[in-house]
């Protein structure tokens, strides 16, 4: 149901409150409430876009990489899936994986406990068809992606889609309608509070400037992957008993997916790396080196994607003239670019953190440092040149490398906008902010939802896994409302 401001009294009982209505917050409500608990959802918009001022609190700084912190992310009721593309894949087993500790750090939970209500997620996401390898997908993928053998270090991948659910029109009924389910709209939490026994209070602000606050039995920030930084970062940095975390990890590991073209390739016009329908719904082939050859490079998760250059003119055209190579018929050759996306090696210094600058609530904006490490560009140029290599030793096309330097520091690159590791989940305290529960390192009741507790990356988009997470954790939730009193 949604309630207003001025229904809330001292005696509004909740078992668990909720900060942000976007998929993760939506998701966690609902599947709560399925299990009999008293939520409150606060959101900071309403049911429509918010204006200028609406979006006042999502201005900050970068630098000194640009990034788009403002429309990175919307704030108002369904969050960002109200412009989400829909792309969705689970992480690879790989990136559950630790190396080493050094450059791949994995996740402390494995990928069967993150994925064991995905069928849950799948709903939630309207995904009809969930198949992303293995031999069905590649019969799916016949003839319209590169077909390299086996030994070659690279498989082909899908990617399934979402229609995408926009997640504040598809539920808003719902919400609604639910008895459990209690949302403030209009209203941001501010800061989370500590008692002395370490008890959760959120102080909240009505847009029209009105304070109160608030207490459940838990407490979930589900405010996507910046903002949930940002509230702890502030919540610390001003209230008199600090959360109890070591290591100084809040805000730190700021990662995105970025798209890097590093080349270009010759090969049949029939590719069609983009996204198509079928029967079963749409998909959309890509490459990703194996695991194996992934486990000895190093590299940062990453997958490829080819993309039809328009152009005709391809310096050394005679290429694809020539008979050896490409069979009788070479000049119905297509120009694509090679494009690699990946994750990024989690980076300590690539980072949130808190300027003097004030919003409009008075709470201090963020600076992002958007840091990646040169040597992941390094790694990544290899790969999309072994691609090239195994390409055109198969005979299906011309490689050619057109980036032969990382971007400077400074520059700018094709963001996901996808918003991880700011509250890294860890099996310890001291190595991040969440544990493999997402319950916050030295607190009982308060916990964190999004990619901002990813502790790795991966390549592939993260809806589908905080949405899965937030099946997870109201499980894990529900169970722990049944046994504390
Ligand atoms: C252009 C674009 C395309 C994308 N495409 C894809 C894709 O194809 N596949 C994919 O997997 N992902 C995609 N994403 C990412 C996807 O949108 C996010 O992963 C997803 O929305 C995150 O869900 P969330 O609930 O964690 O956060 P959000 O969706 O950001 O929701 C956070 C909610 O918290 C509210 N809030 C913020 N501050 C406060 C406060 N102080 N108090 C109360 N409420 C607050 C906000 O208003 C919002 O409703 C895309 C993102 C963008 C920008």
């Amino acid at each position: 149901m949604l309630i207003r401001w001025d229904d809330m009294t001292d005696s509004s009982v909740f078992d668990v409150a909720i900060a942000g209505a976007g998929p993760a917050g939506i998701t966690l409500a609902l599947e709560l409430a399925k299990r009999g608990a008293r939520c409150l959802l606060v959101e900071a918009g309403g049911f429509e876009p918010s204006d200028a001022a609406g979006l006042d609190p999502y201005r900050g700084q970068s630098a000194p990489r640009p990034y788009p912190l403002e429309t990175s992310r919307l704030r108002y009721f369904g969050g960002t899936s109200g412009h989400w593309g829909g792309w969705c894949r689970p992480l690879d087993e790989i990136d559950f994986e630790a190396v080493d500790g050094v450059r791949r750090t994995g996740w402390p939970v494995a990928r069967s406990d993150v994925y064991k209500y995905i069928s849950d997620a799948y709903r939630w996401l309207e995904i009809g068809r969930p198949e992303f390898d293995g031999p069905a997908v590649s019969q799916e993928l016949q003839k319209v992606s590169i077909e390299l053998p086996e030994k070659s270090g690279f498989y082909p991948l899908t990617f399934r889609f979402s229609p995408p659910t926009r997640f504040g029109e598809v539920y808003r009924e719902h919400i609604r309608r639910s008895i459990e389910v209690s949302c403030l709209l209009n209203t941001d939490l501010i800061k989370v509070e500590r008692g002395q026994n370490g008890r959760s209070t959120w102080l909240l602000q009505h847009r029209d400037g009105r304070r109160r606050r608030l207490s459940a039995r838990f407490h979930v920030l589900a405010m996507g992957g910046i903002e949930n930084a940002r509230t702890l970062l502030w919540s610390n940095q001003s209230i008199e008993n600090p959360f109890a975390m070591e290591g100084d990890w809040i805000g730190r590991c700021f990662a995105d997916h970025f798209g890097i073209t590093l080349g270009q390739l010759l090969a049949s016009p029939d590719l069609n790396y983009n996204r198509r329908e079928t029967a079963a719904g749409g998909i959309m082939a890509r490459h990703a080196p194996t695991p194996e050859v992934l486990r000895a490079s190093l590299a940062p998760s990453h997958m490829i994607a080819l993309h039809p250059v328009t152009e005709d003119s391809f310096l050394q055209h005679d290429y694809g003239l020539n008979a050896v190579f490409f069979g009788p018929n070479p000049s119905r050759l297509k120009l694509f670019s090679v494009r690699v996306v990946a994750g990024q090696t989690p980076n300590r210094e690539s980072r949130l953190s808190l300027v003097d600058d004030v919003d409009a609530n008075g709470v201090p904006r963020v600076r992002l440092d958007w840091r990646v490490e040169s040597e992941d560009f390094d790694l990544l140029m290899q790969s999309a040149e072994r691609f090239g290599q195994h390409v055109a030793a198969a005979g299906l096309g011309r490689f050619r490398k057109t980036v032969h330097r990382a971007p400077a520091i400074d520059e700018s690159l094709a963001a996901g906008m996808h918003h991880m590791g700011t509250t890294r989940m860890a099996d310890r305290s001291g190595q991040g902010v969440v544990d493999g529960d997402c319950r916050v390192f030295g607190s009982d009741d308060l916990y964190v939802l999004g990619s901002s507790v990813f502790p790795a990356y991966g390549y592939a988009n993260p809806t589908l896994t905080i949405v899965a997470l937030s099946v997870r954790a109201a499980e894990h939730i529900a169970g722990r409302l049944r046994t504390v009193s």
